[in-house]
């Protein structure tokens, strides 16, 4: 095997397998090696699905091998250190390789110590998380017989925002359709300022809550979980402006002047998000405030801020917008075209991202409100679309669109390097 590629990439998860599928579309010769240890590809948008047991886990599901474009070469390996000045990144097992360029996409990690109690509490029955296994959440929804259903969320950015209220809203459904809704309160606490940033969706989604009878608590940031006791404790963001009035229904009361502790009888939370080691322990990452750790990139192009022939993409990127696969399927085809601009030593191309994400929120089971937006949190609906269907309304179409269209554009399309 060569250890010396024309383009590097670190992951082949949705970034690094769309971005090598376009960058070899483009330039067939291309000598292009996808460095990624696990042997298992994922379609994480569908374990909202999983979890509300409307989709099948293992169709999430394909080999790596089967994913890897034709004419790349897998290194399954893990990159353990990246050092820029010598065009090198270091394996864990099969030594150093070296690159003309270099594409960064390893995703994020999960930090299960970043809240206090949340490793043990992921051991119970009654706590469970999307995004580290959604067949046990769709299990704790079985056994759910009643009490607080607490969702919540942690303070670092997360994939995919609006994930921890999808699996809500469909709890609330599946609760009704089983006869438990009546017995029980579903919570939503969040440690941000609103449940959504999009002024034209947000709408819909207060009306959803409403009609729900969810009760929201927003500057709630999630801080510790006692799973001997069952409660989780969340420390006010702006204590001062938050006067509390404990809800008796939701049995809950301050400790202190700034924690609110509440009991749960079912609890689902995203773990909280870091960059993973071998971007966040380097010189590559941003140095300092809020998105330190995480890969340090021009928003537009994608290029490294200060190293030239380095660009990043997808969830570890330091990116003021969603992280979604959504955002990647517009952020490839700007680093393909930057990247062998670059390579092959032609003019830079207009090509810019500008942000763009979608978040397809789940409202229960057949509706969704497709939210897609760029940078500054501008509405930026698919003008096709949006000719035939009002996106920032409930739909059943777009509901189809998540459960079967999407995951046959992602394996078929999307994985291809065609959209
Ligand atoms: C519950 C849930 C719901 C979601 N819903 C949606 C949705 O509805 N719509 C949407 O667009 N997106 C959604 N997403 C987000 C979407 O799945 C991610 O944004 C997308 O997968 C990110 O792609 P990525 O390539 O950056 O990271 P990943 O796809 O996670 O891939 C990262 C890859 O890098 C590898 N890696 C990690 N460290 C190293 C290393 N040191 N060396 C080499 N390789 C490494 C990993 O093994 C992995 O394969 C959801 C995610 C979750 C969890």
């Amino acid at each position: 095997m060569y250890t010396h590629y024309q383009v590097l990439i670190i992951g082949g998860g949705t970034a690094g397998i769309m971005l090598s599928a376009k960058l070899l579309r483009e330039q067939k010769n291309l000598r292009v090696a996808i460095i990624e240890p696990s042997v298992n590809h994922w379609y994480q948008p569908a374990w909202t699905l999983v979890g509300a047991g409307t989709y099948n886990y293992p169709d999430t599901r394909r080999d790596e091998a089967s994913v890897i474009p034709k004419g790349a070469t897998w290194v399954q390996d893990k990159a353990t250190e990246i050092l820029p000045d010598l065009n090198t990144v270091k394996t864990e097992k099969s030594g150093d390789y070296t690159y003309d360029f270099l594409v960064v996409a390893p995703g994020v990690k999960y930090d299960l110590d970043g809240i206090e109690g949340l490793r043990d509490a992921l051991q119970q029955p009654n706590v469970c998380s999307n995004y580290i296994d959604p067949r046990k959440t769709w299990g704790v929804l079985l056994n759910f017989k009643g009490g607080n259903a607490v969702f919540t969320q942690p303070s670092t950015p997360i994939k995919c925002g609006g994930a921890p209220q999808k699996i809500m809203y469909l709890s609330d459904d599946y609760f009704r359709k089983t006869g438990v809704r009546d017995k029980s309160n579903i919570l939503f606490a969040t440690p941000g300022t609103t449940i959504f940033g999009v002024k034209e969706f947000l709408g819909t989604l207060q009306e959803v809550v409403k009609r729900k009878d969810i009760i929201v608590r927003l500057g709630y940031n999630p801080v510790k979980i006692d799973s001997q006791r069952n409660e989780i404790h969340f420390k006010l963001t702006q204590p001062g402006q938050q006067p509390f009035t404990p809800d008796d229904k939701l049995r809950e009361h301050l400790e202190g002047t700034d924690t609110i502790v509440i009991p749960y009888d079912m609890l689902h939370l995203p773990p909280p998000h870091i960059a993973p080691d071998v971007v966040r322990n380097s010189v590559l990452a941003v140095q300092e405030g809020p998105m330190k750790g995480w890969l340090d990139v021009d928003i537009h192009t994608l290029r490294h801020k200060r190293f030239d022939n380095i660009y990043g993409l997808g969830d570890v990127a330091a990116l003021p917008t969603g992280k979604t696969g959504a955002a990647i399927r517009k952020q490839a085809p700007v680093v393909a075209a930057h990247l062998l601009a670059q390579l092959n030593h032609n003019k830079q191309p207009e090509l810019k991202y500008e942000g763009y994400s979608s978040c397809p929120f789940i409202t229960g089971y057949g509706k969704m409100v497709l939210a897609e937006f760029k940078y500054d949190n501008v509405r930026d609906s698919d003008p096709l679309i949006s000719k035939f269907v009002d996106t920032t309304k409930e739909q059943y179409s777009m509901w189809l669109l998540k459960k079967y269209g999407l995951p046959w554009m992602y394996w078929n399309l999307m994985l291809k390097g065609i959209m």
